[in-house]
C-alpha cells in the first residue's frame, strides 16, 4: 500500500477531504422503504439530520490509534428509519490527518471538539448545497433523462 501524503492548511481543504469521502457513499439506499438517495444534496433534501456528528476516537485516550473507531453522523430517512454517514473506508491518512486538524483547529479556535465537529457539519452541508448550486442547471436537465443516468451504478 502506497503512503498517502496528506496535510490540510485550511478549512475549505479539511471540508473538500471530507466530501470526497461522503460522496463514494452514494447512492445511498434506505434499507427500509427503498428510497435511493443519488447524490449528498439528495441526501441533505431528503433527511433530517439526528443528534451531533460524533466522533468516538475523541473520547479515546490515544489520538492516533491504527484503527480509529471513526466518526458518524446520523440522519432520519422520511419513513423514520435512521441512516448513517460514517467515516468507514476512508484512507487512513486521510482521517489521522483530519483528526489532527479537528484538535489543533478547535484548541487555536477555542472552542471545544465537540462544537467545532458540529460546526465543520454546517460547513460540509452548506458546501454540497453550494456545490450542487453551480451545477444544478445542468444537471436540471439530466433529470428528465432518467434513462441515460450521469452516474455510473455499482
Ligand atoms: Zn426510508
Amino acid at each position: 500500500m502506497s503512503a498517502q501524503h496528506c496535510e490540510i492548511s485550511d478549512e475549505g481543504q479539511a471540508i473538500g477531504l471530507i466530501l470526497q469521502h461522503l460522496e463514494k457513499q452514494f447512492p445511498k439506499v434506505c434499507a427500509t422503504c427503498d428510497r435511493r438517495f443519488h447524490t449528498p444534496r439528495d441526501f441533505l433534501d431528503h433527511t433530517v439530520p439526528v443528534g451531533e456528528l460524533v466522533c468516538y476516537d475523541l473520547n479515546g485516550t490515544d489520538a492516533i490509534a491504527d484503527k480509529p473507531l471513526g466518526a458518524v453522523a446520523l440522519s432520519n430517512c422520511r419513513c423514520g428509519s435512521t441512516l448513517a454517514l460514517t467515516s468507514t473506508g476512508m484512507p487512513l491518512a486521510h482521517f489521522q490527518t483530519l483528526f489532527q486538524w479537528v484538535q489543533s483547529e478547535s484548541a487555536r479556535r477555542s472552542v471545544s471538539v465537540d462544537d467545532f465537529l458540529q460546526y465543520i457539519r454546517r460547513q460540509i452541508r452548506r458546501e454540497i448545497l453550494r456545490r450542487s448550486d453551480l451545477s444544478g442547471r445542468r444537471e436540471s436537465t439530466s433529470l428528465f433523462r432518467r434513462g441515460s443516468s450521469m452516474q455510473a451504478e455499482p
